[in-house]
């Protein structure tokens, strides 16, 4: 059966003494009833596997290179976050796409890497205000998952974030039925090209989730968890969107 994951990224957050975050989260939750995961920068990433080993916490990166080695100062790549402890990569992330100009090819590639060195890829889509405004959203999360999910994927190799940019770090998140809308037409989407068995790839919802929201976010159908980014930083706002999910 499938476990919802309440997942953490910690984007370019995070030195050593943020350690103590992992170490607190780990002995409120010894044996949760969903998944829970941390995104630290990579250069907490094996100090952060080290601490959260023998615990219910699962470390993971937050961006991975297409190729396992080479000539690409300043990244990393999947078997290294393996190497390093790591059990998920995030790619894709609207930061990236912005940011670093990632492209759908770009992101199924770093997919396909992470599926090849046994980590879960965390695959976000999701559109920006004026998409939403525009009428595109279906559109658009329809196109990214297209371009940025690759062939064999399924519910141990993958997960999917829905993020719409506009409300990352903004406060500012969907109406309820807003995110029903998406999560319903991308599990639908799912399921048309991977099968029946696409019923256990987990759909996260992310964007402003805070404990303030968790619990009425949790209730939407097809939402099986929230990739979180201020509210995961700590770990006291962090337990209490777990619980939330634990109670879902
Ligand atoms: C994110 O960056 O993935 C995110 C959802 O951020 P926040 O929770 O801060 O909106």
């Amino acid at each position: 059966m499938m476990r919802r994951l309440a997942a953490g990224n910690w984007k370019m957050h995070g030195t050593a003494e943020s350690l103590d975050e992992v170490r607190a989260l780990a002995s409120t939750f010894p044996s949760p009833k969903c998944d829970i995961l941390i995104c630290p920068p990579a250069t907490l990433l094996s100090r952060m596997a080290e601490t959260a080993a023998g615990t219910a916490i699962a470390v993971g990166a937050q961006d991975c290179h297409t190729s396992p080695t080479g000539a690409h100062t300043g990244d990393i790549s999947a078997e290294m976050i393996a190497d390093a402890g790591g059990a998920y990569v995030i790619v894709g992330h609207s930061e990236r796409r912005s940011d670093h100009g990632e492209s759908n090819a770009e992101i199924r590639a770093k997919a396909m890497a992470a599926k090849s060195a046994g980590l879960a890829a965390i695959i976000c889509v999701g559109e920006t205000l004026q998409e939403r405004e525009d009428g595109r959203t279906i559109e658009i999360v329809r196109g990214q998952l297209g371009g940025s999910i690759p062939d064999g994927t399924t519910g141990q190799n993958t997960v999917v974030a829905y993020e719409p940019v506009w409300a990352i770090g903004t406060g500012k998140v969907p109406t309820l039925a807003e995110i029903a809308e998406v999560h319903d037409d991308i599990r639908k989407e799912m399921i048309a090209r991977f099968g029946t068995a696409a019923q256990e790839i987990r759909l996260l919802y992310g964007g402003s989730v805070k404990p303030s929201n968790a619990h009425e976010i949790f209730g939407v159908p097809n939402v099986d968890g929230a990739l979180v980014g201020g509210a995961s930083l700590k770990a006291d706002d962090f337990g209490m969107i777990v619980a939330e999910l634990e109670r879902a």
